[in-house]
């Protein structure tokens, strides 16, 4: 499958794009995880994100462009992606529409995932994501905690509060989605991909993806 992950810091999309990577193995690409891979490896690339990326803000559309320009070209992209927090902004939906016809790509559908703001903002302040950039899993301290506290479950290594999961940045964060990143499902509405689902489990969203793909 070929799909665009839509929604609010919060929403799932994360959780959900890694229970679709179960059922056909398409690969989950997330921006965020990218960028903090490079942010602890220390690249050059890392270090232009990562003052944009403690304060909230956005990372410029060119440096995201440019990574999902390589990304979406790796073989394993062959079997199908979920793109879980790209595009973000009208200009990167505009380049990636380009970049895929370019590509001879064609996305089967855009998923918005719909999830109340009060919902979304405790689900932010009780996450803890893995240390480790390769494995970046994600906990909740009320609702999925690790089996044992701060340590992850697949890898071992120490599970952290965000950066960029303070009150102040995450209030931040939302606002950044709701004035760049809402206009995209307008966008995808006009080319006809939109599939908007409310939901606060990620199962019952997994579940209505599936019966969209006749899966
Ligand atoms: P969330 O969806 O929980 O806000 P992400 O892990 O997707 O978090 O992104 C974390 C941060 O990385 C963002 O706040 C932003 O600074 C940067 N980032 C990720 N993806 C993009 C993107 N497509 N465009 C610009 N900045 C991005
Ligand atoms: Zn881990």
């Amino acid at each position: 499958m070929k799909l665009i992950l839509l929604g609010a810091p919060g929403a799932g999309k994360g959780t959900v794009a890694k229970m679709l990577t179960a059922i056909d193995g398409s690969v989950q690409i997330s921006t965020g995880d990218i960028l903090r891979g490079e942010v602890q490896a220390g690249s050059d690339l890392g270090k232009q994100a990562e003052e944009f990326m403690k304060k909230g803000d956005l990372v410029p559309d060119s440096l995201i462009m440019g990574i999902m320009e390589k990304r979406l070209q790796q073989p394993d992209c062959a079997k199908g992606f979920l793109l879980d927090g790209f595009p973000r902004t009208i200009p990167q939906a505009e380049a990636l529409k380009e970049l895929l016809a370019k590509l001879s790509i064609k996305l089967d559908m855009v998923v918005s995932i719909d999830v109340p703001r009060d919902v979304i903002l405790d689900r932010l302040t009780t996450r803890r994501t893995c240390s480790n950039s390769d494995c970046q899993a994600i906990y909740n301290v009320k609702s999925q905690p690790p089996k044992q506290e701060g340590i992850c479950d697949k890898c071992g290594s120490p599970v952290i509060q965000r950066d960029d999961e303070t009150v102040e940045a995450i209030s931040h964060r939302l606002e950044t989605y709701n004035q760049k990143t809402a206009p995209l499902v307008g966008f995808y509405e006009k080319e006809g991909l939109l599939k908007s689902i409310t939901g606060t489990s990620s199962d019952v969203v997994v579940n209505a993806i599936k019966s969209e793909l006749g899966l």
